[in-house]
């Protein structure tokens, strides 16, 4: 659900009615219960706070994932709290402490020129038929700060309709507060050996199709994927590929990494064996060291070794959140991981154009990696929706081989010009198919095992 209100909160100005109903469309098919206070459901409820309450757990342990989901949960919250009944925001600001005390009729009509000077979008006849309210100016700084209220008294005197700034800042500085105090009681909690692997996972697990289990194998081979780099691969799959290339070696990170999406993409164990071998031993390693050394971590990954687990390419969740790369590395996320002018550099090298890298680098700004990736692949295959919400480089590579062979249809016509062609405003441009995966998947595999067979660089 958040990943979703993470997606609309960049393609869509938030609180639109564009904005709203998408939403909508995307809570009602995740089935999640957005409407649970207004229908009384209290089962629903109980769930939604219980997985808010075990989101918090998994969401407190670094700056990067608090901030998200701080971000995601006001986006959500601010969607609910507003589509609920006057009634039923009364009864919510009561349950919360916020009740704050009506402005009475009389001194109302007092200060009803004021009130109408002072509130913008309010004529007299609104100022006498809305509700005000007198807030404490702690609480309505955003309001006073942009002068959309009469202050008098050391009191705002803010109407109903922008009760929900105040009850949003007051939500902000809660949830934020609640994070970090949780963030400290981790250490208790990660002792207790039921909750540990669930935290540590959650953040970034990922539930979409199994890539170990690929349809193409064998039907891909090693004289294609120098041009699939360049066409099909997401950028942190080209950026290893190339440093292969330049450098004959990758270090063990980057070996897993790409090692893993190619097995995903189709080559079999052989192929694999003859494309790291080729390439190993125009570098330092020769044909006696790869073969003692590294064709048993490959045959290992494809399960023909030790525990003989057929590992799973890596998500983006697991690329972006876990092991970063160090100097000399390859792996992890450019979008997460690069420093912002060198991806800029990149970027323009692969001649994405200037308007599409800005579009990126604001994405990237934001810590909305996966969506300046989805943003590349609409500029490198010319299409203005992507189509789909991304999770997993080896989607990235299955769309964008779809797309190529026709298979999906283009929905705009492909420009003679290359990447030259500007793109239309990413508010206008993103998919409104973004839900998750399907459920028809796995957890990510542990891969402790296979990284100890990898430790050689
Ligand atoms: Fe790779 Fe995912 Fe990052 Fe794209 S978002 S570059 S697919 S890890």
């Amino acid at each position: 659900v958040l990943k979703v209100v993470e997606n609309l909160g960049v393609s869509y100005v938030r609180n639109t009615d564009a904005y709203k109903s998408k939403l909508e469309n995307e809570l009602r098919k995740l089935k999640f219960p957005y409407k649970a206070l207004a229908e009384d459901d209290y089962e629903a409820r109980r769930k939604d706070h219980i997985s808010h309450f075990i989101l918090r757990l998994a969401y407190c342990q670094s700056e990067d994932l608090r901030r998200w989901f701080l971000q995601q949960e006001m986006d959500l919250f601010r969607y609910r709290f507003n589509e609920l009944t006057e009634g039923l925001m009364q009864k919510f600001l009561e349950h919360v402490n916020l009740s704050f005390e009506a402005v009475s009729e009389g001194e109302k009509t007092e200060l009803t020129n004021e009130l109408c000077a002072s509130t913008p979008g309010f004529s007299l006849p609104k100022v006498k038929e809305q509700m005000f309210y007198k807030v404490g100016l702690v609480d309505a700084v955003d309001l006073f700060r942009t002068r959309r209220v009469f202050i008098k008294d050391g009191f705002a005197y803010v109407p109903f309709k922008e009760i929900d700034v105040i009850v949003l800042n007051n939500y902000r500085t809660k949830l934020s507060k609640a994070l970090a105090l949780t963030a400290r009681s981790l250490p208790s909690i990660q002792s207790d050996e039921r909750l540990q692997p669930l935290l540590n996972h959650l953040s970034h697990s990922y539930v979409g199709p199994d890539y170990s289990i690929q349809k193409n194998t064998g039907k891909i081979s090693l004289e294609q994927i120098d041009a699939l780099s360049v066409k099909s691969f997401p950028l942190c799959m080209r950026q290893l590929h190339r440093a292969l290339r330049d450098n004959h070696h990758l270090r063990h990170g980057g070996r897993m990494q790409y090692g893993l999406f190619l097995k995903g993409i189709g080559l079999t164990l052989e192929q694999a064996l003859e494309f790291w071998k080729k390439e190993f031993i125009r570098g330092k390693v020769d044909a006696d060291k790869f073969d003692k050394g590294y064709a048993y971590s490959i045959r290992h990954s494809y399960g023909k070794e030790g525990k003989r687990t057929d590992y799973t390419p890596y998500s983006c969740m697991k690329i972006i959140m876990s092991n970063p790369p160090s100097q000399g590395d390859y792996h992890g996320c450019p979008f997460r991981h690069s420093d912002p002018e060198l991806l800029k550099q990149k970027l323009q090298s692969y001649k994405i154009p200037p308007s599409g890298i800005t579009q990126i680098l604001d994405l990237v700004k934001g810590m909305h990696y996966q969506l300046a990736c989805q943003k590349y692949f609409e500029l490198t295959h010319e299409v203005d929706d992507i189509g789909f919400s991304l999770n997993h480089p080896n989607q990235y590579f299955t769309e964008s081989q779809r797309l190529l062979s026709g298979g999906r249809e283009p929905k705009k016509e492909l420009s003679n010009s290359g990447n030259s062609q500007q793109k239309h405003n990413s508010q206008e441009s993103m998919n409104s198919n973004s839900t998750p995966a399907s459920s028809n998947t796995t957890a990510d595999t542990e891969l402790e095992g296979l990284e100890a067979y990898f430790t050689e660089d």
